[in-house]
């Protein structure tokens, strides 16, 4: 499926063939939190790298968390991409998985299909005043789920076919 996102600003717009398109995944994370949820939980799409397509390149900002565990601080190979104009959290994309690129699902203006399930994450990290859904399409996790964006797609009958490989 094809999605198309942008900035607030305008100045940056993007595309791109996502496998992972549904909305389903709420990260609590910090890192989530201060870059790109207000109320507290961002999410990521799955899409390949090479579909990548982008407009206003030179407004993109770099971002390489700093991951701190205990007295030890080790930053993200992760590329976070936002706007330098107005803020907006875009997309990571990781170098150790160069394939793929995972789109914030708050860029993406190209409507997206509705979760039948939905999966919160990273509840460890999650800030005490944030509210998490607990009606019986939502699942919760301390930290990491076990299950890939893909398997869960897969599970759902959901994950997309590459189109037109290039
Ligand atoms: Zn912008
Ligand atoms: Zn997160």
């Amino acid at each position: 499926m094809r999605i198309e996102g942008s900035c607030h600003c305008g100045r940056v717009r993007f595309s791109c063939e996502a496998y992972a398109p549904v909305p389903y995944q709420y990260c609590y994370c910090s890192i989530c939190r201060k870059t790109a949820g207000g109320s507290g939980s961002a999410i990521n799409l799955g899409a390949y790298a090479d579909t990548l397509d982008v407009d206003g390149r030179e407004h993109l900002g770099i971002y390489h968390a700093k991951i701190r565990d205990g007295d030890t601080c080790t930053i993200s190979s992760g590329e976070r991409h936002f706007c330098t104009g107005c803020g907006s959290a875009l997309w990571l994309f990781d170098p150790e998985w160069p394939e793929l690129v995972h789109p914030h699902a708050s860029a993406i203006d190209t409507p997206l299909p509705e979760a039948p399930e939905r999966m919160h994450i990273l509840l460890d990290s999650k800030a005490n005043w944030v509210r998490v859904p607990r009606g019986p399409n939502d699942r919760h996790a301390q930290h990491y789920p076990d299950e890939s964006l893909e398997d869960w797609h897969r599970r759902h009958g959901l994950l997309e076919a590459r189109e037109g490989r290039r």
